[in-house]
């Protein structure tokens, strides 16, 4: 059995996962771990291609004459956060921080990796791709530039995320939308500045600021299907400088997430249009700039009921669950999911109350999960590639 066998590699995997904790690397920056990556992959017999997108990594191995193709993804970056764990093997480096749990991810894609290639129990090609930037700057959408998918196709392509908060070896899963876009828009807002006891000579920014503020409270709560939902949250507003001056300008900062591409785009209409006509009834003029960030994260729906026959096959029907709703937070692999078919998911990580969730400074992977997130992605591969 599968993970039997993987267990026999426990030792190792959390002495990999540990070294890598040990040695966090911000994004594009993962030139240790992507080195260490590729050792691994190389002596495993894997064909190894480094710096795709600069620290991206890819281990390739084909068995038998079979066409099929697939591709499983992990993210290598650590967090620009200092740690607080106090672990034997907690961050070396101030300021940087494994608190997304990529180091396990890295270590259960290795866990694989050394099944699959001692077992070679498959036909087809696997892609094992090693991600760089997952946080905030789009190693996924790099490595897709950088040509990931003509340089190595892949049918359909998968990824996992450790879930604190859900017990640990317990699969998530969701058809359709898993996790939120997330865009942002600055607005620059040019009045006519003058004397504050002089309002009325003046087209004042900060009072147009205040009116596009609110207005867009209403785009969420009065115009988008409300069980489809959204969220537009103005994260800055600065003006000014003093009680009696009005300023010429006035800037906002606008974050934008969903859960449809078509609310997406909806969002983003509706935003430039309300902001434009709010600025131009005080007689004021703006500058917008739109902002796509990450992409909504949407599984299709045969790879992710593909994911749920594997899961179950390992872990049982206790231990895969539905997620009723898509998270609010955002993820990179969207831009992977949007070129090919796939399924990204969850991996429970442990529900104690006091387990420290995702970017937690006192945030730890928990390696008895590592056996689970290796099983699940050999499973994955000897079913998906099957003879
Ligand atoms: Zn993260
Ligand atoms: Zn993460």
């Amino acid at each position: 059995m599968i993970e039997q066998t993987i267990a026999g590699y426990l030792e190792s995997l959390v002495d990999i996962r540990r070294d890598i904790h040990a040695h966090p690397e911000l994004a594009f920056e993962e030139h240790r771990t992507s080195a260490l990556v590729a050792d691994n992959l190389r002596v495993l017999g894997f064909d190894v291609t480094g710096g795709i997108a600069g620290t991206g990594v890819v281990g390739s191995l084909k068995c038998g004459s079979g066409g099929k193709s697939v591709g499983l993804r992990a993210d290598m970056d650590a967090l620009p956060m200092t740690e607080a764990t106090g672990l034997p093997y907690s961050s070396t480096i101030p300021g940087k921080m494994h608190a997304c749990g990529h180091d396990g991810h890295i270590a259960m894609l290795l866990g694989a990796a050394r099944y699959i290639a001692q077992t070679r129990d498959f036909e087809g090609t696997v892609n094992l791709i090693f991600q760089p930037a997952e946080e905030d700057i789009g190693g996924a959408k790099a490595m897709i530039d950088d040509g990931l998918f003509e340089r190595f196709p892949c049918d359909a392509v998968f990824a996992m995320h450790n879930l604190p908060g859900k017990p640990c070896g317990e699969f998530v899963l969701r058809p359709g939308s898993f996790m939120a876009s997330a865009d942002a828009c600055s607005v620059t807002i040019r009045g006519k500045g003058g004397h504050g006891a002089m309002p009325h000579l003046t087209v004042d920014p900060v009072v147009v600021g205040s009116s596009v503020v609110m207005a867009l409270q209403t785009v969420v709560s009065r115009r988008i299907d409300p069980l489809v939902g959204g969220v537009v949250t103005v994260g800055r507003f600065s003006a000014g400088t003093s009680s009696n001056i009005i300023p010429e300008t006035a800037e906002l900062e606008i974050g934008i997430r969903c859960f449809s591409p078509e609310v997406r785009e909806q969002l983003r209409g509706m935003i430039c249009k309300m902001v434009e006509e709010q600025v131009a009834s005080f007689g004021a003029q703006c500058e917008i700039a739109y902002d796509y960030g990450y992409p909504v994260t949407v599984n299709s729906v045969a790879e992710t009921e593909f994911v749920r026959s594997v899961a179950l096959e390992l872990a049982g029907p206790g231990n895969v669950h539905e997620l009723l709703y898509p998270f609010p937070v955002s993820e990179d692999f969207a831009f992977m999911l949007n070129e090919r078919p796939g399924c990204y998911f969850g991996l429970g990580m442990g529900d104690e109350p006091d387990r420290p969730w995702l970017h937690d400074p006192c945030y730890d992977f928990n390696d008895s999960c590592l056996v689970r997130g290796s099983a699940i992605w050999a499973n994955l591969v000897q079913r998906y590639l099957a003879h």
